[in-house]
């Protein structure tokens, strides 16, 4: 049932560091608040009841999208779905971190949900997982005195569970530039375009020619956090993707893989059979087109 939000002191912070300080000092009752849009939803429902909600949207710098060849993409974490969504640099060279922006949730909440806050959520069905696995990216976390990079692969732990200490602000995701003859997707199953995916995959093939010379596939929303399919990746691995004879029965194969290695829940949007198919179907229709692009 949706209450009102519980009562709660609200402070605003201006710096990384006074947020992490303060963090810090508050212990276990301080929570971070960007765009709200999980957290508000979250104490509304009682699923959450901080005393303490630390705003740090008016923490300068945080929202710019930044992208050079030696380095790579950085986002940083106050940077809004939207603002994703609309990049050309991230539309050019990294599609399918734009397709997950696209198809998340409704324009209201793209305009002001963030991306640190879709990570820092850490739903099993975070939009933005499968996309930055695949695409090896890490996100940078500041705490008092101190910075660290964690790849996103370590980064959440279970259900709404990531490795940042309580005294960590994520501040900035880093994503490498992608290796020559790289071509990306991330696709999304939900019930309308807004709700939150059933089942979720990202895939990244680098072609060599004609040949896979690396796969990698990850899913959302089939696991208690999102994962690679690993022995699905090392089944395309190294295979020519001509259209040949057999063809259609390894993309079968490696589809079907993925799906073994899921191992969703029951729940309300959908049975654990049912995502598992999902997953068969989503990775199947991700490598056609995959390949179909490099064929154009
Ligand atoms: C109607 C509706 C539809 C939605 N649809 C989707 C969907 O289709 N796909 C999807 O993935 N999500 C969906 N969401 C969830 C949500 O909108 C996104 O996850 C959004 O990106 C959250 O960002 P936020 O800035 O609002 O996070 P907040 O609600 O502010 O924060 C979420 C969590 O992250 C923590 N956090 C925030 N920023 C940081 C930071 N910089 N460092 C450390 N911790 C931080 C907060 O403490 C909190 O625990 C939907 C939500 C609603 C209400």
């Amino acid at each position: 049932m949706l209450l009102g939000l519980p009562e709660f002191e609200l402070v605003s912070t201006e710096t990384v560091e006074e947020t992490c300080s303060l963090l810090s000092r508050s212990g276990a009752q301080a929570v971070v608040l960007a765009g709200g849009t999980d957290l508000l939803v979250k104490m509304k429902h009682r699923r959450t009841i901080p005393r303490r909600l630390i705003n740090i949207k008016g923490i300068p710098n945080l929202n710019q999208i930044r992208h050079d060849e030696r380095d790579g993409l950085r986002i940083g974490a106050l940077t809004t779905i939207q603002a994703i969504e609309a990049s050309s640099v991230i539309g050019k060279k990294f599609p399918a971190v734009k397709q997950a922006a696209s198809v998340l949730g409704t324009s209201q909440i793209r305009n002001v949900g963030t991306i640190g806050g879709n990570l820092g959520n850490a739903s099993p069905s975070a939009e933005f997982a499968p996309p930055l696995l695949t695409l090896g990216a890490s996100v940078r976390c500041a705490g008092r005195g101190a910075e660290r990079l964690i790849p996103i692969e370590e980064f959440f732990i279970s259900p709404g569970k990531t490795a940042l200490r309580q005294d960590e602000l994520l501040t900035e995701v880093q994503v490498p530039n992608l290796p020559s003859g790289a071509q990306g997707i991330y696709l999304k199953h939900s019930l309308r375009k807004m709700d939150v995916a059933i089942a979720s995959a990202a895939l990244l093939i680098v072609f060599d020619g004609d040949v896979c010379a690396e796969a990698r596939i990850a899913l959302g929303a089939v696991g208690p956090v999102p994962f690679r399919a690993k022995k699905a990746e090392q089944t395309l691995n190294g295979r020519k993707l001509a259209g040949g004879p057999g063809e259609i029965e390894l993309l079968e194969e490696v589809a079907r893989v993925a799906a073994e290695e899921s191992f969703p829940i029951d729940d309300f949007r959908g049975y654990a059979g049912y995502r598992r198919k999902l997953v068969a179907m989503l990775v199947g229709k991700g490598l056609e087109r995959v390949i179909a692009r490099t064929r154009a």
